[in-house]
């Protein structure tokens, strides 16, 4: 028998383990608006951190939206309740609708965070005996939503197509409902999932398709309708899509994309949706107007695109441990977890703030600098960050050193 243990001395020790394995997180306090240049723990700093892809967090379209909301008495701050009681106001109906327009699906379902739209969407779509087929490196909520859920989860290694045949053959010999979960863009790597071979597969085992492109949405495709219409594909009635309205759109929340039975079995079953406080109708109306930057300015976008290639490009001179993504993510492949830290750290001191990223975000020993782009970069802003990386912090010793330590 072991006595009880005080609170304070297990977290202690919980906590010390954390600070020794290097895995210590710290909340960078901003205290400027978000946006390219911002104010990181009192220093001025280029952003190349943020999922603000667009630049649309601070665009004056979308904050005088915001504004205009609270004028006249049109809206309140607060929704007051959850959907299903009094908090569904009209500007989340027709966010709703103006979603479902863009994307050219039957309807669409606010959730507050993309988080709970995953948690949900697991949980209702599948029952005890179907099995979630999930892609290795998914994003942490499609994981956490695959465990709350009743289904049994298999998971196969990152876009390796064989292992997910194989998956999917194993569960049709079971007899068992297949769903497919796969980030659409994968939040640390900016790669796509080949989605025309998981289509195909789906249709040959008929399993559902559910695609979170919380990356994709607003950045890819016509009007920025994301990873899909990017490759040249329509979901069909068995596939479900989440997009989340924090990173492109550059407001909160979240929206589920598909069919109107999937729509409405969410409504009614759906915990995640159901006992939770509607957002604010405020956010709704800046999500309305985010919409309209998204669907309409694609030069935006080009500037974006126009940016990541760029940054490709000048990082390939210097050779820089690019990894293959085409999308605003462009993380540089470390590998240890202290000298990732030390990386970014040195990039700090130069007046840059980049994400370093360690497990369990990513899988052991493959630490990394996480740099994303915004269409309100500078190509000159972006050839000083490859600069210092190159030259001030040395990051290609770094690399030199990690791959060196791996190998013995
Ligand atoms: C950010 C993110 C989420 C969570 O969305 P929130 O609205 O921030 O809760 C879900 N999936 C992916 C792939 C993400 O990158």
């Amino acid at each position: 028998m072991t006595s009880p243990t005080p609170l304070s001395q297990r977290l202690s020790e919980r906590l010390a383990r954390q600070r020794e394995q290097g895995l210590w997180r710290q909340r960078p306090l901003t205290t400027r608006p978000q946006s390219v240049s911002t104010q990181i723990n009192g220093l001025a700093t280029l952003n190349f951190a943020s999922n603000d892809y667009l630049g649309l967090a601070n665009h004056p379209a979308i904050k005088d939206a915001a504004r205009q909301a609270l004028n006249n008495n049109s809206n309140s701050v607060g929704s007051g309740a959850a959907h299903l009681i009094s908090g569904h106001h009209l500007s989340h109906h027709l966010l709703e609708d103006e979603l479902a327009d863009w994307l050219g699906v039957e309807r669409t379902l606010l959730f507050s965070t993309g988080y709970m739209a995953n948690l949900a969407v697991q949980q209702v779509l599948t029952e005890k005996g179907d099995r979630i087929v999930a892609d290795k490196l998914n994003h942490a909520s499609l994981l956490d939503g695959a465990r709350l859920s009743a289904a049994e989860l298999k998971r196969y290694a990152h876009a390796d197509m064989t292992a997910l045949s194989r998956r999917l053959q194993q569960a049709q010999q079971a007899g068992q409902q297949a769903m497919v979960v796969t980030d659409g863009v994968f939040s640390m790597d900016g790669d796509l999932a080949p989605l025309a071979e998981i289509q195909a597969l789906c249709q040959t085992y008929q399993a559902w398709l559910f695609v979170d492109d919380a990356h994709g949405f607003g950045v890819l495709g016509d009007q920025g309708r994301g990873s899909f219409d990017h490759l040249g594909l329509t979901p069909d009635a068995n596939t479900v899509q989440v997009g989340t309205l924090g990173k492109a759109f550059g407001t909160a929340g979240a929206f589920v994309a598909g069919s109107s039975h999937v729509i409405e079995a969410l409504i009614q079953l759906a915990r995640p949706y159901i006992y939770t406080t509607a957002s604010s109708p405020v956010i709704a109306e800046a999500s309305r107007a985010a919409l309209k930057q998204v669907r309409n300015d694609a030069a935006r976008r080009q500037r974006l695109h126009h940016n990541i290639r760029h940054f490709r490009q000048q990082a390939r001179a210097m050779q820089l441990p690019l990894m293959p993504s085409h999308t605003p993510i462009q993380p540089l492949l470390i590998g240890d977890n202290a000298r990732t830290m030390a990386l970014a750290d040195c990039l700090k001191a130069a007046g840059f703030w980049v994400g370093a990223i360690r497990p369990p975000t990513v899988p052991k020993g493959s630490a990394r600098l996480r740099i994303t782009l915004s269409a309100d970069h500078t190509p000159a802003q972006i050839d000083r960050l490859i600069d210092t990386l190159a030259k001030t912090c040395t990051l290609q010793e770094a690399a030199q050193k990690t791959a060196q330590g791996t190998e013995s």
